[in-house]
């Protein structure tokens, strides 16, 4: 773990300097944002939320610390539009948004908008920014490197009928980060272990020179989107990666990219343990004899079994049985179950341990000794024992004098999406009707 702290480490370093930073897999984006809420936040916003199963519209009300209202819309990404053109999957967003909007009644009035687009992007300015490479199984032509608020923009435009400003586009961790802020003044960092894996944190303004007024910015601090999932890509992890692990790669469509996000991320455990299981079946370990055609089916394992597995108490193999059950493995012997469960235990423990080597990294970057982190994801979410994992793995490994509290982040790409666009809306660079 300390091998991995070191290297992640010098990868932040490289991101963040200018001179290395075309080098560095870790790219530690500039995001623009450079304020935390204060509670003083008021009125109504727009999110969008794209960048994980699902895609969410979201009206946020936000009267006081107390008194935050949330109506949101959810649709499910269908594998089609995630590979679709890209005026395909804006139009889809603008109209999901315009409908929404109409159900409101809301129509004519005019909305500040936060745009929560998780997956790595070059800002050009806090409404702005340009998609730098699609991860989580994304891959719709005409996207990367191109501006995407204007895309979405160009989508709104379309529909004639919409009145918004979109006032910033940031990333989930950010959202993260900001709406546990905006409880937890001492917040530094925001996690996301979900269908991806990232972070961001807050650094000095001085130090991020990949941002152009980095030496004379008023503003102290700006939050850094780490893109973590990246680190690896140049093979700095290779000595840790499994047979497993690079057969998991094998069958994405973004071959040797996102390796730490691969060992760590939802929507890439169910498939290691299914590859795993798989390879003790063919050897006769396990599962003796049972044939079942879903368990060689790539990406039928999901990740939200792992956590069913991983919840029945010693002993028991209740949530173990559902699993088995719906993976067509009925008869499976006591010797198994328990061989699936340590099988499963592994690979969330080992994702448990490299996140938190994530964590450390960054805790040890800002000689801070009392923060707060902001997590969300559904694997954190849903999973029986990940953040005591996380916890206890972090502990180790900083400092005893440092405090680090986890909080789950109260819907950051709604939320703290909303809160962002509250924070900065009178920047009106951008409106379109
Ligand atoms: C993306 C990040 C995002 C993370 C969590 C990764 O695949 O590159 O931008 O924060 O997933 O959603
Ligand atoms: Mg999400």
């Amino acid at each position: 773990m300390q091998e991995v702290i070191d290297k992640l480490s010098n990868e932040i370093q490289k991101g963040l300097s200018k001179q290395m930073h075309s080098r560095s897999t870790v790219k530690c984006w500039p995001t623009y944002v450079q304020d935390l809420p204060t509670q003083n936040e008021r009125g109504k916003y727009l999110a969008l939320d794209l960048g994980g199963t699902n895609f969410r519209v979201l009206l946020v009300s936000i009267n006081g610390p107390d008194d935050v209202d949330i109506q949101t819309q959810a649709f499910q990404i269908a594998q089609p539009l995630m590979a679709c053109p890209a005026s395909a999957l804006f139009d889809f967003i603008a109209e999901c948004l315009d409908n929404f909007v109409k159900e409101k009644q809301l129509s004519d009035k005019e909305l500040s908008l936060g745009f929560t687009f998780s997956f790595p992007m070059r800002q050009l300015s806090l409404a702005e920014a340009n998609l730098v490479t699609w991860t989580k199984g994304f891959s719709c032509d005409e996207v990367v490197g191109k501006n995407v608020t204007k895309l979405l923009q160009e989508s709104i435009s379309r529909r004639g009928t919409l009145k918004v400003n979109i006032v910033a586009i940031i990333n989930d961790t950010t959202g993260a980060l900001i709406s546990c802020a905006y409880n937890h003044k001492n917040c530094r960092i925001g996690l996301i272990v979900g269908t991806g894996c990232n972070a961001c944190y807050v650094e000095k303004t001085c130090n991020v020179e990949m941002f152009e007024d980095y030496q004379t910015s008023q503003k102290p601090n700006m939050i850094i989107n780490c893109e973590w999932g990246a680190f690896g890509d140049n093979g700095v992890l290779d000595n840790i990666l499994t047979s497993f692990d690079r057969m998991v790669d094998k069958q994405t469509p973004n071959q040797g990219k996102q390796i730490f996000e691969k060992c760590v991320s939802g929507m890439y455990l169910g498939e290691l343990v299914r590859i795993i299981i798989v390879k003790l079946m063919e050897e006769g370990k396990l599962f003796n004899g049972i044939e079942s055609s879903i368990m060689h089916e790539n990406w039928k394992f999901e990740t939200k079994f792992i956590s069913a597995v991983e919840s029945d108490p010693p002993g028991i193999f209740e949530k173990c049985n559902e699993v088995l059950n719906e993976c067509c493995l009925n008869d499976a012997s006591d010797e198994d179950k328990a061989c699936l469960r340590y099988i499963c235990e592994t690979i969330s423990t080992r994702s448990a341990k490299l996140v938190a080597c994530g964590l450390v990294t960054l805790i040890n970057k800002m000689e801070i000794c009392d923060l707060s982190v902001g997590i969300d994801g559904s694997l954190y979410r849903r999973h029986p024992k990940y953040h005591d994992l996380l916890m206890d793995n972090v502990k180790k490994y900083v400092g005893t004098d440092v405090c680090v509290q986890f909080f789950t982040s109260d819907d950051g790409s709604g939320r703290g999406a909303a809160l962002v666009a509250a924070l900065y809306k009178d920047n009106k660079s951008k409106k379109c009707k």
